[in-house]
């Protein structure tokens, strides 16, 4: 097969890695992961990997927690270097060469965030994990997942999720609700189809970053979306 795609940037959830458990990380999950990227990287594709965290913590209501957002949010921060570490672990159990770069410094467990080096890793076939999300509070990973994409120049950000597309409505609520196979961003905004938070989605549309949101739960189907199968809905300008 013949990729579509020189380099992508995967969008993983935390809450993906979660499973079927209801906290933390399955690992049977991240297995599967690891050899669809592997798979990918194997046919040449560079790959860069923004991670989340919302399977450990997610920066909450202040009033709920009594703590502060900003506060929450570093916390959700480091629950995605979690989350990239175990995910590194397995990418070189299964046998591909990986780098994880944060965005908050902590020099023993990760290379700092430097937008040249991690260019140069995903050249050279390694697969650069992007913790830590943007680094800042009141920002989410599916922004960090735009901007490090942007910044390294990948072709398209492919947004693993549980459900395999963008619907007309809420296909678990509307049994009626249709697929689309490709989609404007403008529709999107008309049809008020939250693809992303806005933030994240406005960074896409302003520099032309095309969004394949797919069904990461599928084995096999990143491969698919890589060679340009109709898998997910396609979000571009
Ligand atoms: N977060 C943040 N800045 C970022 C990325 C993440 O403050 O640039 C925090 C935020 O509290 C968020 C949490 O980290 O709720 C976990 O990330 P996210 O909710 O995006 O993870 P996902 O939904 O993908 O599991």
């Amino acid at each position: 097969m013949l990729p579509k795609y020189k380099r992508v940037l995967v969008k993983l959830s935390g809450e993906s890695l979660m499973g079927s458990n209801s906290y933390g990380l399955d690992p049977a999950v991240i297995e599967q992961y690891s050899r669809d990227i592997k798979e990918i990287a194997d046919l040449g594709v560079q790959v860069a990997v923004v991670i989340g965290g919302g399977n450990i913590y997610r920066g909450m209501n202040e009033a709920e927690t009594g703590i502060e957002r900003a506060h929450g949010d570093y916390m959700g921060m480091l629950a995605t270097v979690i989350n990239g570490m175990a995910l590194q672990a397995m990418l070189e159990k299964v046998g591909v060469f990986t780098r994880l770069q944060s965005a908050i410094k902590m020099e023993q467990i990760a290379e700092p965030y430097i937008r040249r080096r991690a260019i140069r890793h995903v050249e050279k076939g390694r697969v650069v994990i992007f913790g830590a999300g943007t680094g800042n509070p009141y920002f989410t990973t599916d922004t960090a997942g735009s901007l490090r994409a942007i910044e390294i120049q990948a072709d398209v950000i492919l947004k693993g999720t549980r459900v395999d597309g963008i619907y007309t409505a809420d296909p678990e609520k509307d049994p009626t609700a249709k697929k689309y196979d490709t989609i404007t961003f403008n529709e999107c905004i008309q049809n008020d189809l939250r693809v992303m938070d806005m933030t994240a989605f406005t960074l896409c549309k302003e520099n032309n970053l095309p969004i394949i949101v797919f069904d990461m739960n599928k084995p096999g189907n990143l491969m698919k979306v890589v060679c340009g199968e109709r898998v997910g809905t396609l979000v571009k300008g």
